[in-house]
């Protein structure tokens, strides 16, 4: 038989895994920070007659900028996150993965480097990694914070050609201050300076779900600061693959040298457009897991737990002496967390009431065992 390693693959994929949490049926899932709301009836009718319509004109090709979604993206900036955005401001792709993965070809790529603060989203190391781009770990405070000197301090010696920033944070629901975003920026444009900059990207996948303002309004005025988005979360469309980002127009004239020509089906686009045009009900749907996400926060505290602050739409707790163990103890009660491998932590997605009464229930069993 065949294995990966017998193939000439690249070096640096050798003995990797690929990035996925498991997709095991079980009663309560709350692993993968989706939103538990399906999307309301109204809006799936809605999609229905706007993918008939992109049907109709399937034998073409899709339009290769998305310029009418972007717009309505701009729009929805503008209204929700403090700073007037224009549709040459607004990139989109296939998932902020996708994004993601653009800026690292575009601004990253063999020879260069990309600093993220850790623990974080595991994909930018893994993106990197598929890009050719060398990857660095910055630090992070015991609590989970960045310590702006000791982040400093990182980028001055390493002079990384992107950085990413992510807040609120996966896995941890920290959110990162604006002066911090600032203060980053201009240590890593310093320590390039001989080269053009560096580019940072904020990563607010889970902006919507915190309790402070979008660092959206940062990008006015600073050419390689991005701040990149998704649909999969707030909007509960992770089955879509919609993500986006905000920034100079040259940075989005910019991705354009790597993108795919088409790179989002019509059916996305007409899919997405449907979507913006629910936003408010979507957005109410935020409003009630902020709610929830605060409820787990406290419920957990009372339990005796060691919970992370968190501005998104999960929440980080421990402290299990063996967190693996804890896992699958709440598995076996039917609730599926995830373990992202941060020593003593389980993360769990805040999902409807009754899914978090469940697992709630299941931490109050597991607590008692332990005692
Ligand atoms: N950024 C962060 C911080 C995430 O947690 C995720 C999803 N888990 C993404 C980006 C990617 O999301 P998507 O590709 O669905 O937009």
């Amino acid at each position: 038989m065949t294995g990966i390693d017998d193939l000439p693959i690249r070096d640096e994929l050798r003995g990797k895994s690929p990035y996925g949490a498991p997709q095991l049926e079980v009663p309560v899932r709350l692993n993968t920070n989706e939103n538990p709301y399906p999307l309301p009836e109204p809006l799936v009718a809605r999609i229905a007659e706007r993918v008939t319509e992109a049907a109709r004109n399937l034998n073409r090709y899709p339009d290769r900028d998305a310029v009418e979604l972007r717009t309505e993206l701009a729009r929805y900036l503008s209204r929700t996150a403090g700073l007037e955005v224009g549709v040459a401001q607004v990139w989109a792709a296939n998932g902020s993965n996708e994004v993601l993965q653009q800026l690292l070809q575009t601004f990253g790529g063999p020879g260069r480097t990309a600093i993220g603060f850790e623990p974080s989203y595991s994909m930018h190391a893994l993106i990197s990694r598929g890009t050719g781009t060398g990857w660095i770990s910055g630090p992070r405070n015991a609590d989970f914070t960045i310590d702006v000197d000791d982040a400093r301090k990182a980028i001055a010696e390493h002079r990384p050609d992107v950085v990413f920033i992510t807040s609120p944070n996966n896995p941890t629901g920290t959110a990162v201050a604006a002066e911090t975003v600032l203060a980053l920026y201009e240590a890593a444009q310093a320590a390039r300076a001989d080269a053009a900059g560096a580019l940072v990207v904020v990563d607010e996948a889970y902006g919507e779900f915190s309790h402070r303002p979008s660092l959206l309004p940062l990008i006015e005025g600073r050419s390689r600061l991005v701040l990149s988005r998704t649909m999969s979360k707030a909007f509960g469309a992770a089955g879509l693959r919609l993500g986006y980002l905000a920034a100079d127009p040259a940075v989005v004239d910019a991705v354009q040298l790597v993108r795919l020509p088409y790179h989002l089906s019509a059916v996305t686009q007409a899919t997405a457009l449907a979507a913006l045009e629910h936003t408010d009900t979507l957005l109410g749907y935020v409003e009630a897991l902020k709610a929830e996400r605060d409820r787990l926060v406290s419920e957990l505290r009372a339990l005796g737990c060691e919970v992370t602050d968190s501005d998104a739409n999960f929440v980080q707790f421990g402290r299990f002496e063996d967190a693996h163990a804890a896992w699958q103890g709440l598995l076996d009660r039917g609730v599926l967390v995830r373990d992202n491998g941060v020593p003593g932590r389980l993360r769990v997605t805040a999902g409807t009431p009754a899914e978090n009464d469940a697992f709630l229930d299941a931490v109050r069993e597991l607590m008692k065992e332990k005692s």
